[in-house]
């Protein structure tokens, strides 16, 4: 619900905030105007949010996009970004765009302690902004770094690296045990920094990487 208590935003799911169909951005500026939204907003996690959607009006607008529903809000994964990479910026080191979709597909909007983010970037400049994220991967001229415990909220956090030099196989398979990890030991709400904090890096290092 917006701040005018009547309407509604509603997000689809763009993954990457990469859009090669340009007629999937013609239909959300149709969608928008037939609804008589107030704006379109590029959000933080590379969405389109249409704000000021009527109660009434939003399964047919939902229907009319004919796309996944975004995952804002709630204890999942709400968002993985990515930055370009090598698929279109020419200073990348790693294929950031391939990698975070493929982890999009497995983990965007699974259920989760808390509020949970990640991101992919192509090279150290992260444009992406692993260093914030519960889990960040960032390219470098070796591979992927692992980060883990980022987070831009009230008591900001920069990430721990965890592991270096990782191919994306590997980075799949890492990311797989981070996750399930944090889903047997966050208490119930506990963002990944928080139980970072509370166990400490060295012993989740230790069960993680023995
Ligand atoms: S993080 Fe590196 S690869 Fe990604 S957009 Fe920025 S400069 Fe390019």
């Amino acid at each position: 619900m917006q701040r005018d208590k009547k309407t509604y935003a509603i997000a689809p799911h763009i993954p990457g905030g990469i859009i090669l169909d340009f007629n999937v951005l013609r239909n959300i500026a149709d969608v928008a105007e037939k609804y008589g939204a107030q704006a379109l907003k590029i959000t933080g996690e590379q969405r389109i949010a249409i704000i000021g959607i009527e109660a009434d009006k939003i399964d047919e607008a939902w229907e009319e996009l004919a796309m996944p529903k975004g995952h804002p809000i709630g204890l999942c994964l709400h968002g993985i970004k990515i930055c370009p990479a090598t698929h279109f910026c020419k200073i990348a080191q790693q294929d950031a765009v391939t990698l975070g979709l493929e982890l999009d597909k497995k983990y965007y909007g699974v259920d989760l302690p808390a509020k949970f983010k990640m991101a992919v970037s192509g090279c150290m400049f992260s444009c992406s902004e692993p260093a914030i994220k519960d889990i960040g991967i960032m390219g470098t001229p070796k591979g992927y770094t692992v980060m883990i415990g980022g987070n831009a909220g009230l008591k900001p956090r920069l990430a721990d690296k965890l592991v270096e030099n990782l191919t994306s196989e590997q980075v799949m398979s890492m990311v797989d045990k981070i996750i399930n990890y944090y889903r047997e030991n966050a208490n119930s709400r506990e963002r990944m920094a928080r139980m970072v904090e509370r166990l400490g890096l060295e012993k989740i290092k230790q069960d993680l990487l023995g």
